[in-house]
C-alpha cells in the first residue's frame, strides 16, 4: 500500500499529529519532537500518546517517522556542539522509541571550517558513541543538497559513513527529492539512472523514507529551497523545476515501492498549506 503524508505539528502532542495528518487524507506522517531548532522537548508522557495511537488505528493511519532538529551537528569540530550532538541524539533516539516509531531522520552534519573528509570520520565518531546494538529505531541519514559545508550531497559520502560506523544495521537513509536534485541528480530527465546510482553506491535496501518536495532551484544549485509539488509562477512561493509529474513516477516507481514518502511542501501563509491537495495529486 502507498504509505503518503506530510509534516504534521506536535504541538498538541501525537493525537494532534494524528488528526493534522487524517485531515490531508494521509495514512502516514513525520513529526518533530518539539522546534526544529532548539531543543526544548515536553516530557514524553505529556504528548498524549495512548490516544494518539488510537486514533490513528481507527483512521487508518500507519505509523508516523520522527526527524530530529537541525541543531544536532555531529560533524562539527567544537567540543561543546559536537557533545551537544550526542546527547540529542541519544535523547531523540528514546523519544522515538517510546513514542513507538522505526525511523529517525537525521541531518548528516556540517563541517564548518574543517573539511569533507573531516565531517564524515566526525559523523562515524559521534554515531558510533551514540548508537549500539540495543538502538531501537533506524537511524535515517538524510541526504543533503550541498549547501554551504553539509555533508551528505553525494550518495558516496552517505555510503562511507555506513560503511565505517559500528552497527551499519542501525543506519538507513531518507532521500530528499529537493535535496538531490539541488546536489545535481538528474531525476527530471534520468531518474532511473540517480536511483541505479544511488543502489550501486548505498543500495536501495538502505532507502526507507522519501521526502517528496518540488525545488526552487535549478539543478545543481545547492541550495535547498521547497517548492509546492508542480508549483507554477503564480504561486506565491514560487515556480518547482522538478515538476508534479516526476514526483508521481518517484512515489509510483516499483524499485521504491513500501517506502514511506513525506511532503515537507512550503506553506502558503500561516494557515494555508497544500499538503491535502498534494497528497490527493500524487495518489492519482
Ligand atoms: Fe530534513
Ligand atoms: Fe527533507
Ligand atoms: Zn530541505
Amino acid at each position: 500500500m502507498l504509505k503518503i503524508g506530510s509534516h504534521v505539528s506536535i504541538s498538541n502532542g501525537l493525537l494532534g499529529a494524528a488528526k493534522e495528518a487524517q485531515s490531508y487524507g494521509a495514512n502516514t506522517f513525520m513529526l518533530y519532537t518539539g522546534a526544529p531548532q532548539n531543543t526544548i522537548r515536553k516530557p514524553i508522557d505529556a504528548l498524549k500518546l495512548v490516544e494518539g495511537k488510537e486514533f490513528m488505528s481507527k483512521n487508518g493511519l500507519i505509523d508516523f517517522v520522527v526527524h530530529a532538529p537541525y541543531i544536532i551537528n555531529l560533524a562539527s569540530y567544537k567540543p561543546e556542539i559536537f557533545e551537544l550532538a550526542k546527547r540529542f541524539l541519544g535523547e531523540e533516539i528514546s523519544r522515538t522509541a517510546s513514542m513507538g516509531s522505526d525511523y529517525l531522520i537525521l541531518h548528516p552534519g556540517s563541517y564548518t571550517d574543517m573539511d569533507l573528509e573531516y565531517g564524515i570520520n566526525r559523523i562515524v565518531e559521534g554515531l558510533n558513541e551514540v548508537i549500539n546494538n540495543d538502538t531501537v529505531p533506524t537511524i535515517l541519514l538524510e541526504t543533503m543538497a550541498g549547501k554551504g559545508s553539509e555533508v551528505g550531497y553525494r550518495f558516496e559520502h552517505i555510503a562511507e559513513i555506513i560503511s565505517k560506523v559500528n552497527f551499519p544495521n542501525k543506519i538507513g537513509v531518507c532521500m530528499d527529492t529537493c535535496h538531490i536534485h539541488d546536489a545535481g541528480y538528474d531525476i527530471v530527465n534520468d531518474l532511473d539512472s540517480v536511483l541505479s546510482e544511488f543502489d550501486t553506491i548505498i543500495g536501495l535496501d538502505k532507502l526507507k523514507v522519501v521526502h517528496i518536495n518540488g525545488s526552487l532551484n535549478k539543478l545543481g544549485a545547492k541550495k535547498d529551497r521547497h517548492a509546492n509539488i508542480g508549483a507554477s509562477s503564480d504561486n506565491p512561493k514560487g515556480a518547482d523545476y522538478i515538476g508534479a509529474e516526476v514526483i508521481f513516477r518517484i512515489v509510483h516507481h516499483p524499485l521504491i515501492a513500501n517506502r514511506h514518502f513525506i511532503l515537507e511542501t512550503p506553506w502558503l501563509d500561516k494557515k494555508t498549506n497544500l499538503y491535502k491537495e498534494e497528497i490527493a495529486m500524487i495518489r492519482g
